[in-house]
């Protein structure tokens, strides 16, 4: 019996229809992943029925015994994860990580440095669309022409003319390591705090496979959704000269009541993120981004930077003679999901972007290893390189639908199987 499907048939029918849509494709969208049942069953409990402003042991309502233990777990476990000194799980997402971050340091008016958006930032790093680029000014450093890269030495001189008093770090489509103890060097420079927004790599950072913000950075932001295979929200961690105001600046600064039963699915998936098969799946990923960037590379696509040291990649399709909105267009039709992104210096504009931005998080949790990358490769050429060739077109969709079939999800044989 669905009570679900019983009283909401419309909301029933698209939970279902999305639930098919995710096992019958390929997902490559860098910042999605497949959560695991348990951390489902937390987020869909009865700790949404809870308000519990405040932090656990002091809260503005009465009746918080059972979420202080949840929200209590999921701090400490983020602390062991990261080796952080202080940890507010409360953010709803991570652009309010990052909004609480700057209402910590910063007033409206003051000056930040953050990554261009058409380079790989993030909107909350100073586009003039968000919160960021509105309340302060802005300068922006981005990567070079030529490789792909962000130039130290570039990030300095910029730090040093618009002397900022927030960097930021981190980026949303940068397929290269960010090496944050420079960047930290180039804070200590010019008398900025550093904040470094880890969502994409967050996973990797907690496993050992990239070098940690954590000891560098004043102020650390995250998502908990995507490599960090958690539900969708946020997280800032600190030191613990920042942690009253860190907690402060999100509640009441920003939010009012956290959500409960996302928080306790984040002290799950932390659960899951400290037991020694996390760091393998980690692994993993990066070793599938590597292989599925060679297979790309050897196809004839060029990728932004010539590769990747993480979890993503960025394909530049100009010499494929499609635009990134189009990709995205014949990818989904052949059951492949990635999103159009614009490369850096693109002459295409937001909406239509010459590039793709394609990840392994997601088919690394299906289970899809170096042998089928080369498979992905090969539908993505077919669907591609080709124009509008039916024949490989179909071929493309027949070999998607193949490696879902032989990579279940949240059914039997598969990963999440139903017990
Ligand atoms: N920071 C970075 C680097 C991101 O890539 C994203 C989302 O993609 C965010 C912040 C924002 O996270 P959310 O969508 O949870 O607000």
């Amino acid at each position: 019996y669905s009570p679900l499907a019983d009283i909401d048939p419309e909301v029933s029918g698209a939970l279902a229809r999305e639930l098919d849509r995710q096992r019958n494709t390929l997902e490559l969208i860098a910042s999605e992943n497949i959560v695991s049942r348990a951390v489902m069953e937390a987020q869909g409990s009865v700790l949404t029925n809870k308000y519990a402003e405040g932090l656990p042991g002091h809260r503005y309502y009465g009746g918080c015994s059972c979420v202080d233990v949840a929200e209590s777990l999921a701090i400490e476990r983020a602390k062991k994860l990261f080796g952080a000194e202080h940890v507010n799980v409360q953010p709803h997402s991570g652009s309010q990580a990052n909004q609480a971050a700057y209402f910590t340091l910063l007033n409206p008016g003051d000056s930040i440095l953050g990554m261009n958006l058409a380079h790989g930032g993030h909107l909350t790093h100073g586009s003039p669309l968000n919160m960021s680029g509105r309340y302060f000014k802005v300068a922006f450093y981005g990567v070079e022409e030529d490789t792909g890269r962000i130039d130290y030495d570039k990030v300095y001189e910029i730090a040093v003319q618009s002397k900022p008093k927030v960097i930021v770090a981190g980026a949303s489509a940068y397929p290269r390591e960010i090496l944050f103890d420079q960047m930290s060097e180039i804070a200590a420079q010019v008398g900025a705090y550093l904040v470094v927004d880890m969502a994409h790599i967050a996973g990797l950072v907690a496993a050992g496979l990239h070098i940690s913000p954590v000891p560098y950075a004043d102020i650390v932001t995250t998502t908990t959704h995507k490599t960090l295979r958690g539900p969708r929200g946020g997280m800032i961690l600190c030191r613990e000269k920042h942690g009253a105001a860190v907690d402060k600046a999100v509640f009441p600064g920003i939010q009012g009541g956290p959500l409960m039963h996302v928080i306790a699915a984040k002290a799950v998936a932390f659960g899951e993120a400290l037991r020694p098969g996390f760091k393998e799946y980690q692994q993993q990923i990066v070793k599938n981004a590597l292989a599925l960037a060679n297979a790309l590379l050897e196809r004839g696509f060029e990728l932004v930077s010539g590769g990747t040291d993480n979890h993503m990649m960025l394909v530049d399709l100009r010499n494929k003679n499609i635009t990134g909105r189009d990709a995205e267009k014949v990818l989904d039709e052949v059951g492949v999901t990635v999103n159009k992104n614009a490369i850096p210096n693109d002459p295409q504009p937001p909406v239509i972007t010459s590039g793709v931005r394609v990840g392994t998080p997601a088919v690394t949790t299906r289970g899809l290893k170096e042998p089928e990358m080369a498979e992905v490769a090969e539908i993505i050429h077919l669907a591609l390189s080709y124009g509008d060739d039916t024949a490989r077109l179909k071929k493309a969709a027949e070999m998607a639908a193949g490696l879902c079939r032989r990579f279940p999800i949240y059914e039997e044989g598969g990963v999440y199987a139903a017990p």
